[in-house]
């Protein structure tokens, strides 16, 4: 976005090419954020290859509801394409643009935040690269280095972890269903998703401490047949297992997300627990903000959204947030406390049978990003 505005920036990968265009994470991409990409040039192969959809399933019970998002949020949908396929798009529109983009190089310092001259200092084939620049945007992930560069007391760290995670697999197996599937089950959650039409990405609820070799291929399978099953529709696709890994779940919020000329964006600043959708969308979200701060800035002098960058950030972070949470709690049974179940399936049954209920969702589901 800066590039296609005439702003010349620098970006640091710790990561290879290789390995960045091959990191499975997130799928699902809302209605604003599709739109940013392809308003950027990044968005063509989306358009093409990504499966829009208009509704998720919600099973609970053993049986099926569909909420039909599009009906309730103005026509508007979702794209589901990879998060890799998304990085792969950004990094080939870079370099087509011919501007600067280091991959393995890992940035060790930011300094001089405070001052209008920050420096940022990387490791590249064993050398010292060091940028100067204006500003830094610190898009590295929760465990970069921005965080190091905030000094303690200059911002509140805020919390969640759950008493849960998920095990995801990468199965080649085609889709059983063309629309997502979220399962409540008294063992735990279950998320049916695909990438294309010849693989699926499968998600369980698992206890925080259990390990993958406590998860063989079939005990996988087996329990995801029994949480996502319903009488009308028993059986799911098999395949072989491509990937698979587990994820712990938790939330967390960075207040403010800029110290000095450091701009928080994305993961560095925010994590949400995946039930929403949320992450990928959200970093996307942020850099949007930014870029306009950063344009008003250079074009008109102005340092207005600059100033707001974090306020305005953080509102739409919160409601991520919030919703998140009310997905993640809503559908991970609770394996001690059954006044707690008890809500949850009120709350599940509420969402998926009310229609103001469900609404709200919709709208939330498809397109947080762009509600003010
Ligand atoms: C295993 C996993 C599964 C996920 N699944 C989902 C999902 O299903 N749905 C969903 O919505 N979200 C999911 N997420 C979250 C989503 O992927 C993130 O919210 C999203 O990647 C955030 O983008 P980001 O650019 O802020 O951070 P990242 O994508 O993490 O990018 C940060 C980059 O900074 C680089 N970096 C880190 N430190 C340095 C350094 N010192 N120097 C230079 N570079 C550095 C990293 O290599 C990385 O490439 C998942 C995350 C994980 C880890």
């Amino acid at each position: 976005m800066l590039h296609l505005e005439g702003i010349e920036s620098v970006i640091l990968e710790q990561r290879s090419r290789e390995y960045v265009e091959k990191r499975v994470r997130a799928g699902v991409i809302e209605f604003g954020i599709a739109n940013l990409l392809e308003e950027v040039g990044a968005g063509e192969r989306m358009r093409r290859q990504g499966l829009v959809h208009r509704g998720i399933e919600f099973r609970y019970d053993h049986g099926a509801h569909r909420i039909p998002l599009s009906e309730l949020a103005d026509g508007r949908s979702y794209t589901v394409y990879g998060q890799q396929e998304v990085v792969k798009d950004l990094i080939a529109l870079r370099v087509a643009q011919g501007a600067p983009l280091y991959f393995d190089a890992e940035v060790t310092s930011i300094e001089g935040v405070t001052t209008n001259s920050p420096t940022v200092e990387a490791t590249l084939d064993g050398e010292l690269l060091r940028v100067h620049a204006d500003f830094v945007a610190g898009c590295d992930g929760s465990f970069g280095a921005s965080h190091r560069a905030l000094p303690e007391g200059a911002f509140r760290r805020f919390e969640r972890v759950y008493p849960f995670s998920w095990l995801g697999i990468l199965a080649e197996a085609p889709p059983a269903t063309e629309e997502l599937i979220y399962a409540r089950h008294e063992n735990g959650f279950a998320l049916y998703s695909m990438r294309s039409p010849s693989i699926s990405r499968l998600y369980l609820g698992v206890r925080p401490d259990d390990s993958l070799e406590e998860w063989p291929d079939d005990r996988i399978w087996d329990e995801l047949s029994e949480r996502l099953s319903t009488d009308e529709r028993p059986e799911l696709n098999r395949g072989p297992i491509l990937e698979r890994g587990i994820t712990s779940m938790r939330s967390v919020v960075i207040e403010p997300m800029r110290f000095g000329r450091l701009f928080l964006a994305g993961d560095a600043a925010h994590i949400v627990p995946p039930t929403g959708a949320k992450g990928m969308n959200l970093a996307l979200g942020d850099v949007r903000v930014l870029y306009e701060a950063v344009r008003n800035f250079y074009q008109k002098d102005d340092e207005s959204l600059l100033d707001s960058y974090s306020p305005t950030c953080l509102e739409r972070v919160w409601r991520a947030e919030e919703f998140s949470n009310y997905m993640t709690q809503m559908l991970h049974p609770n394996y001690e406390d059954d006044f707690e179940n008890g809500v949850q399936r009120a709350r599940l049954r509420q969402a998926a049978e009310t229609r103001e209920a469900a609404t709200v969702l919709s709208r939330n589901y498809v397109d947080l990003n762009s509600l003010s």
